[in-house]
């Protein structure tokens, strides 16, 4: 493949499993970045980048809320044992009614949030589970009555402050499960016979501002994830940016600005990644050095520009006469093209490096400078290095290229030579193609 060609394969990192890849989403970058520039406690979310914010956010938040329901279900079976171990059988008889409906309604939660259903579906079934298991704990209170009275509605306010502090849920629903459970306390106080008027509403007061400052304590923890999630898309994208820009500078670096060709330090690389790969990595490869005949006197005769528009088209002849996908063209010096054709024996390659020269030739690219012809011509010289010639370095391989172009250049010029090892120990020697 030629190496200016290369693709530019970063890999996707910026994938994530919640679809948080924002590169391509200039709404949501003008966004996060107009979000961003609000006080923290100003912040609201809204549309798209919500959606992210809650598929980002929902799995960890459903097991909060599923591990959560299992620790009141556990809790409360314990507890009803204690209480038929401990108390008398009429007490923990009269719990055991209101106290079955606490399981059944955390099972039914938990089944909801193992899968991001609806929202409705989520919030209700939620709320409704709360509500259910708040009931419970004041009603096995109410029933067996005495100290339990007052002590369950203070467990059932602390079941609903626990859940407040730690469910990630949208604020509507947190101020609804407060809301609930400030009633029942307020509804169940009002009920107890045992309790004055003004003592019910003043406890209810002094409860609503503890749960109260626990719903602010919610929202602020929520503001916080927010900013957390929107400062991370913004990263996320820079990163990319920044990971894109390098690239192309990468690439910027590695490419002949004026035939678009890989330049010479690319190729280097090239060379030093196939033999970077051990002897027997490399395989048989060709490299042609080819050189511009005459060039000097294209520019004298015909000018500056209209040598570059000559390096132009002879670079693009040499990419065009090659295969695109596995071999090498780079501009090695001013007029000097490097190509590797790997896999490739001497007499295929040949073939190729004849038919680069043809090319050049029938162009018919003016020169009339030349000592040689009317036309721009090439001169080539190829090397080979087989499959088990282990100890060929790079190097090697192009001191022998150039020394067969050297050839090629002081015996006329417009032509292929071929540099041939001798069988060892007879020296090497180069074959006129
Ligand atoms: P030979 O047949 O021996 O290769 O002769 P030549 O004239 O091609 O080689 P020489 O090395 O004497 O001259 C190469 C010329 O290439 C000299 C230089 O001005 C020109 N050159 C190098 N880079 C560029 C370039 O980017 N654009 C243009 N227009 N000319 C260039
Ligand atoms: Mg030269
Ligand atoms: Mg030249």
């Amino acid at each position: 493949m030629d190496v200016a060609e290369q693709p530019n394969r970063r890999s996707v990192f910026v994938q994530d499993q919640a679809g948080l890849d924002v590169r391509d989403r200039p709404a949501i970058t003008a966004e996060v970045e107009r979000l961003l520039t609000f006080r923290t406690r100003d912040i609201r979310l809204k549309g798209e980048i919500k959606e992210l914010f809650q598929a980002r956010t929902w799995s960890q938040t459903a097991k909060i809320i599923r591990a959560w329901m299992i620790w009141v279900a556990v809790l409360h079976v314990m507890t009803m044992m204690t209480c038929i171990l401990l108390l008398p059988a009429e007490v923990s008889t009269s719990m055991l009614l209101p106290g079955a409906l606490i399981v059944p309604a955390v099972l039914a939660v938990i089944v909801v949030w193992r899968k991001p259903y609806a929202k409705w579906l989520q919030g209700f079934s939620l709320i409704a589970g709360i509500s259910l298991v708040l009931v419970s704990v004041a009603l096995i209170g109410v029933n067996a009555g005495g100290e339990f009275y007052e002590r369950n509605l203070h467990i059932m306010l602390f079941t609903a402050i626990s859940a407040i502090i730690i469910f990630g849920i949208p604020l509507s629903w947190t101020v609804t499960i407060a809301v609930i459970a400030l009633s029942l306390y307020l509804v169940f106080q009002l009920a107890n016979p045992t309790l004055a008027l003004g003592s019910a509403i003043s406890s209810t007061l002094f409860f609503t501002a503890g749960i109260f400052a626990t719903v602010a304590a919610r929202r602020n923890m929520t503001l916080l994830a927010v900013k957390t999630f929107l400062f991370e898309l913004r990263d996320r994208r820079r990163v990319v940016e920044l990971a894109e820009v390098n690239d192309r500078l990468k690439l910027l670096a590695r490419t002949d600005p004026l035939t678009g060709l890989a330049n010479r330090r690319w190729m280097t690389e090239t060379l030093d990644h196939i033999w970077g790969e051990g002897p027997k990595g490399v395989g048989r490869v060709v490299m042609l050095m080819c050189d511009i005949d005459d060039f000097k006197k294209l520019n004298d005769h015909l000018g500056h520009a209209e040598g570059d528009r000559c390096l132009i088209n002879v670079a693009t002849i040499i990419r065009n006469s090659v295969r695109h996908d596995v071999d090498h063209v780079a501009r090695y010096g001013g007029e000097e093209f490097l190509v590797l054709l790997p896999g490739l024996g001497v007499q295929e390659a040949a073939i190729v490096a004849e038919r680069i020269r043809e090319n050049v030739e029938s162009a018919a690219i003016s020169n009339p400078g030349s000592r040689y012809a009317r036309h721009v011509t090439l001169s080539i010289g190829l090397a080979a290095k087989e499959a088990d010639d282990e100890a060929l370095s790079s190097e090697q391989l192009q001191s022998n290229a150039d020394a067969a172009l050297y050839v090629a250049k002081h015996s006329g010029r417009n032509r292929v030579e071929i540099h041939e090892l001798r069988p060892r120990g007879t020296g090497n020697r180069l074959v006129h193609g």
